[in-house]
C-alpha cells in the first residue's frame, strides 16, 4: 500500500481508506469482517462521521485492539459545529469508536456557526489530545480562503471532497490550492457512491481494457486514476472482506501517462461548475 503525507507534515496515510456510510445498513458481521480485512491489507485509513448512524459501533468492533495501526477520522455535522457543540460531538463519537483520539476531525459541510468558533474548538480539542489533526468537508475555494483567513497556513490537514470518474470538478480550482496550501485531499465516493461505470459504456469498456493489461478490475483503475495526483488519497466503501481487498489492491496498481490519457478522454473534466458538487 502507498502512503502519502496527510496535510504538510503530516503523517503518512494509506493512499486507499475506507469509507463507512451504510455500513451500518447491511449484516454487521460482514461489516465488521470488510473493515478488518481492509485493514490487514493495509487500508488503515478508515473514515466515518456522526452522521452515519451506527457506523462508528461498527468500526468500535472491527478496531478493537489495534487503535495504534490506524488513522481514524470521524465528523462534526454543522448543525453541531459551535464551540462547545463541536468538542462535545467529538466526545460522543471517541465514546462510540471506544478511542481516546481521533487522528483526524472534520467539519462535515459549511453550516452556519461561524469558522471561528469550530477552529476554535479544534484548536481546544487538539490541546487535549482528543484529536491529532483537523480539516472541512465539501469545501470550495472560497469557504478555504475564507478558513485560511482564521485558522492560518498549515493547519488544516485535509479536504474532503466528491471526486470520482464521471465528477471532476475538483480538478479545476480545489486540487490545486490544496496542493498549493499543502492541504490533503480525500476523495469521498470514489465509485460514484452506487453509479459506477457499467462495462457496457463507453468509458466502461476503457476501464475494462485498462484493467486487462494490468490482471487488475475496472474499480481498482478507477482508485488508481483518482490518487495520480500526489495530494489526492481516496475513501471507497466496502461491506464485503472481498471488495475489501480488491479495493486495496488498488493501492500499488500504477497506471501509464497514456493509460491515464486515454481515461482522461473517456471520463471528460468538463467544464468548472458554479458551485462545488456535493453528495
Ligand atoms: P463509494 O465508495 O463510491 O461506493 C460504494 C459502493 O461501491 C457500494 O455499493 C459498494 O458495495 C460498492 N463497492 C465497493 N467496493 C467494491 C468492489 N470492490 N466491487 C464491487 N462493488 C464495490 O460510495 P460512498 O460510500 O458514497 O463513498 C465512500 C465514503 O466516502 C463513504 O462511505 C464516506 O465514508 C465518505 N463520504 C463522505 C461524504 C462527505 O460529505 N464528506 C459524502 C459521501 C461519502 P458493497 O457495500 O456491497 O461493498
Amino acid at each position: 500500500m502507498q502512503t502519502k503525507a496527510f496535510g504538510k507534515g503530516g503523517p503518512q496515510v494509506s493512499v486507499i481508506g475506507q469509507g463507512t456510510w451504510y455500513l451500518d445498513h447491511g449484516d454487521r458481521k460482514a461489516a465488521v469482517a470488510a473493515l478488518k480485512r481492509g485493514i490487514d491489507d493495509g487500508m488503515t485509513h478508515i473514515d466515518t462521521a456522526e452522521m452515519y448512524g451506527d457506523a462508528e459501533l461498527v468500526i468500535a468492533d472491527a478496531i478493537a485492539g489495534r487503535r495504534d495501526e490506524l488513522f481514524l477520522v470521524s465528523k462534526v455535522l454543522p448543525s453541531n459545529a459551535s464551540r462547545h457543540g463541536t468538542i462535545t460531538a467529538c466526545e460522543r463519537s471517541l465514546k462510540r469508536l471506544k478511542t481516546d483520539r481521533l487522528d483526524c476531525y472534520l467539519l462535515h459541510w459549511r453550516g452556519s456557526y461561524p469558522l471561528a468558533d469550530t477552529v476554535a474548538a479544534f484548536d481546544d480539542l487538539m490541546a487535549a489530545g482528543k484529536i491529532r489533526s483537523w480539516g472541512v468537508s465539501n469545501f470550495d475555494t472560497a469557504d478555504l480562503d475564507e478558513l485560511l483567513d482564521v485558522a492560518g497556513e498549515g493547519k488544516i490537514a485535509c479536504n474532503q471532497v466528491l471526486y470520482h470518474l464521471q465528477e471532476r470538478a475538483i480538478e479545476h480550482a480545489v486540487i490545486p490550492w490544496c496542493a498549493q496550501h499543502g492541504v490533503a485531499v480525500v476523495a469521498y465516493s470514489p465509485f460514484g457512491h452506487d453509479d459506477f461505470p457499467s462495462p457496457s459504456s463507453k468509458g466502461g469498456a476503457v476501464l475494462q481494457s485498462i484493467a486487462r493489461a494490468h490482471k487488475a478490475t475496472p474499480r481498482q483503475v478507477a482508485l488508481s486514476f483518482l490518487i495520480r495526483d500526489p495530494s489526492v488519497l481516496a475513501i471507497p466503501k466496502a461491506s464485503s472482506a472481498d471488495h475489501a481487498a480488491e479495493n486495496a489492491a488498488a493501492g500499488t496498481l500504477t497506471l501509464s501517462g497514456a493509460e491515464v490519457a486515454a481515461l482522461d478522454k473517456a471520463f471528460p473534466r468538463g467544464s468548472k461548475p458554479r458551485s462545488l458538487p456535493m453528495l
